[in-house]
């Protein structure tokens, strides 16, 4: 068997990987040898990972090869394929801290129905990878563990809260990954990190065994190299699950995305989303690509999200209660850290301020007031109401067009330390993003350019449950790129 050569590893897409394992080509354990290679080269710096699992990996190459010797190997693109895990999704077994000092010593105690779904296909898990503390914020820079830096430049974020998945695909130190998305923490890091992000629509694959942030946003997808790898990656955990009755199977499973004729297509360009706040250079090189695709024969129209405005405003309202709900059971006594004291309520006091970091304590504080009698109607109700605007206006948008095309961020990434002090600037990098959460839309942001060597990323949002027509117009971009 030949050894891979490690820059070779960097080219290739799940799929070639898998015709590689299946030809014989390698091994699953020189794959995963290989791999560990490269993350103990690259990881000290950039500073992916939260835990390694070399042994258990070697473990499941180990079965991957025994099916390949026994010709058993084969019926899925994702048998064999090295995948790293966000902190926040349990494996049973492993440590899941969810990048908190609160649950730094937390072993899972059973698999989130997406692991069980890639353990029976024989996937293998690199390790879990860094994350905002609780998947809460835009930098990754929250972290009990320390933050994470872009591999494009390591003075800057990675982005957040999935910033250690981001980083890893986007230096080669895993084929793929799972992250988290309540806000856009899946596409934020894949476009400040130059790779693809895919956020599905609410529902489709199931949160069991995700640790929840804001359950009404949360959703679990995928991080890659390419839009096919994306695709592959979802179609290995969609479907419904009778542990998470928010989850359902669609009547349309993932397939593997196509090129289209433009000539059959509708875009929407919401023109809110290119105003204010928007670098001009991002601005530029999304505009020459929405010239490409209309010579090519698309219908371009002009869409207006009126409620934009008001999207943030509204996240930062209904998530910060769902998290003062959520983040309660961490109490010092059923799990994680815990401060003997003399009394109870001393319990709970010293475990919660010491065991929580500030921007989680943060939100659960705001989150705790917009709860409280009295408040309720003006904040969290008003919030909720605007939700329903903004749900409407997509749904108005899309009777008319297939997708909407939009930036995924407004600046590439920011220098590391430049917004941690400064919430407000920090949620403003949610803006794009956060709208789709609110709707339970569907969304896919890819690289398409630099800007000052930095990557920018363009979103593509589409109806519910229309991952395949956004997969296949992502697709189609990426090859006119190439
Ligand atoms: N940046 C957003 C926030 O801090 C999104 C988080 C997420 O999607 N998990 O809330």
């Amino acid at each position: 068997m030949k050894l891979l050569l490690l820059g070779m590893l960097n080219n290739l897409s799940i799929s070639q990987v898998h015709q590689g394992l299946k030809n014989k080509e390698f091994s699953a354990k020189n794959l995963v040898e290989d791999y560990f290679k490269i993350i103990k080269e690259k990881d000290g710096e950039i500073n992916s990972f939260i835990t390694l699992m070399e042994k258990e990996a070697l473990g499941q190459a180990k079965i991957v090869d025994q099916k390949i010797k026994q010709k058993k190997f084969g019926n899925n693109l994702l048998e064999g394929i090295p995948l790293v895990i966000k902190d926040n999704i349990l494996i049973k077994g492993v440590l899941c801290t969810a990048a908190s000092k609160i649950l730094a010593n937390y072993r899972a105690t059973y698999d989130a129905t997406v692991i069980k779904k890639l353990k029976e296909i024989n996937s293998i898990f690199l390790g879990k990878t860094n994350l905002d503390e609780f998947a809460m914020g835009a930098s990754s820079e929250t972290s009990y563990f320390g933050p994470v830096k872009n591999p494009h430049n390591l003075s800057c974020v990675s982005g957040g809260s999935s910033g250690g998945s981001a980083a890893a695909v986007a230096s080669g130190m895993c084929l793929g990954a799972l992250g988290s998305d309540t806000g856009g923490s899946i596409r934020q890091p894949a476009s400040f990190c130059g790779v693809v992000g895919l956020k599905p629509t609410y529902g489709r694959v199931s949160r069991y065994g995700l640790i929840a942030m804001a359950s009404s946003l949360d959703q679990i997808g995928a991080l890659a190299k390419t839009v096919e790898d994306a695709s592959i990656i979802l179609k290995g955990i969609e479907g419904g699950d009778a542990k998470d009755s928010t989850s359902r199977t669609p009547n349309f499973p993932i397939e593997l995305p196509k090129n289209i004729d433009w000539r059959n297509i509708k875009v929407g360009l919401p023109k809110e989303f290119f105003s204010h706040g928007l670098d001009p250079q991002i601005k530029k090189l999304i505009d020459n690509l929405i010239k490409k695709i209309s010579d090519a024969g698309a219908k371009i129209i002009e869409v207006s999200l009126r409620n934009l405005d008001y999207a943030l405003a509204s996240y930062y309202i209904l998530m910060p209660a769902e998290v003062s709900a959520n983040l309660a059971r961490y109490d010092g006594i059923r799990y994680g850290h815990c401060e003997q004291k003399e009394s109870l309520l001393e319990v709970y006091l010293k475990s919660r301020t010491n065991g929580f970091g500030d921007e989680a304590r943060r939100r659960i504080i705001l989150g705790t007031f917009v709860l409280s009698a009295g408040y309720y109607e003006a904040y969290y109700h008003k919030a909720q109401q605007v939700r329903e605007l903004i749900t409407g206006d997509f749904e108005k948008i899309f009777k008319e067009v297939d997708c909407l095309i939009t930036p995924t961020t407004p600046t590439t990434a920011f220098k590391i330390g430049e917004k941690i002090d400064n919430p407000l600037a920090m949620y403003l990098s949610d803006i794009y993003t956060v709208p789709v959460n609110l709707a339970g839309l569907p969304a896919i942001s890819l690289p398409i350019g630099q800007v000052d060597r930095l990557p920018v990323g363009l979103q593509i949002i589409g109806d519910h449950f229309e991952e395949n027509k956004i997969l296949d117009i992502a697709k189609t971009i990426e090859s006119m790129l190439l």
